[in-house]
């Protein structure tokens, strides 16, 4: 799909002669909409499925502390499965509670019948040991897709509940129809879960894979050969227009809030403004990734729901 034209005003000057020069702008790959989308559809299946087997799916998710990024982004998990008519098993737990009341509650949801999907809300405090805890969950309950039998999966191209955000990235390039096969890929950032996850998938879809880091050497040349950049580090403005092949693909993961003149607000890695001048496509940070990791979230929990259907 070819990137809009935007036609530049140039107000007309004495002696100067009227100009107009075309700026190509980028089209957006509105995660939003398209989470709105998922969404919908996921409702009515839902509807069927709960009068064919009695009981709607079910999510935990359990928040440790007060963290309000933290308590925010458990409100809009919560608020997105009313929506779609996923039953909430949510529990809220103080900032001193222990390691093994935890892995008491996650053992207990394990067995829960009317759960589908058990997900821990990162981060924890310091006195927690997160890793240890998501062992903890059920792989088939796992709807993160952080677990390491998950993962493993995924490293080995097999089904499962794989990460919500890597996720929500490809079903954002499939809907818009990116063209996959034998494409450069970089991902910058490696972590277990954005970076290295999400370059697996493009690995499976069978783009070829860079992935960048912190430690990488001359990142804008490793950037410039991309044909598809996506950027998951959390350093606001990190990619700018000079670090973009034209007519790339831009997926902008980073979420950072920043303080400025203007207040408060939230901005991802990319220099939105400057890049939609090169790229082709771009994710606009709010309204890309980060809405479509809620749907893939809703995604894992009916799919889990079925395969414990379907396995009973
Ligand atoms: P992380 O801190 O675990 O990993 C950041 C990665 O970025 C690291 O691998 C690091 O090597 C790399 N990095 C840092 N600075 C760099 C630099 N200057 N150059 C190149 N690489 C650099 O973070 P994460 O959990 O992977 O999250 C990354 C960003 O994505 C954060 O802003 C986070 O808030 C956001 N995020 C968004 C969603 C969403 O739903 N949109 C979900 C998860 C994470």
């Amino acid at each position: 799909m070819p990137g809009t034209i935007k036609t530049e005003f140039i107000p007309r000057q004495e002696g100067v002669v009227l100009n107009r020069i075309p700026t190509p702008v980028a089209s957006l790959l509105d995660g939003k909409a398209l989470a709105h989308k998922i969404q919908a559809e996921l409702a009515t299946r839902i509807q069927t499925l709960q009068s064919q087997f009695g009981r709607a799916p079910g999510l935990a998710v359990l928040m440790v502390g007060d963290n309000p990024a933290s308590a925010a982004y458990v409100r809009g998990k919560e608020r997105a499965c009313q929506k779609v008519g996923i039953a909430s098993f949510g529990q809220r737990f103080p900032t001193n509670t222990s390691q093994s009341e935890l892995s008491q509650v996650i053992a207990a949801l394990n067995q829960d019948q009317q759960v589908d999907g058990i997900l821990v809300q990162l981060p924890l405090p310091d006195h927690l040991d997160a890793n240890a805890l998501l062992y903890e969950i059920d792989p088939d309950k796992d709807v993160d897709g952080l677990h390491p039998l998950n993962l493993g999966r995924l490293l080995r191209g097999e089904p499962g509940l794989h990460s919500c955000t890597p996720a929500g990235v490809m079903r954002l390039l499939q809907e818009y129809q990116i063209p996959l096969v034998g494409k450069q890929a970089v991902v910058i950032g490696r972590s277990i879960l954005v970076g290295k996850p999400l370059a697996l998938m493009l690995l499976a879809a069978g783009s070829t894979v860079t992935i960048a880091h912190s430690q990488s050497h001359d990142l804008s040349a490793i950037a410039r050969t991309a044909d598809i950049l996506i950027a998951a580090t959390g350093r606001p403005g990190l990619v700018s227009a000079e670090m973009v092949k034209p007519k790339a693909v831009v997926v902008d993961v980073g979420i950072s809030r920043v303080e400025d003149s203007t207040g408060s607000r939230l901005v991802g890695d990319v220099d939105f403004n400057a890049v939609q001048s090169v790229a082709q496509f771009v994710t606009p940070v709010p309204g890309g990734v980060g809405p479509m990791t809620v749907a893939m979230l809703l995604d894992n929990t009916l799919w889990s729901f079925s395969q414990r259907h379907k396995a009973s």
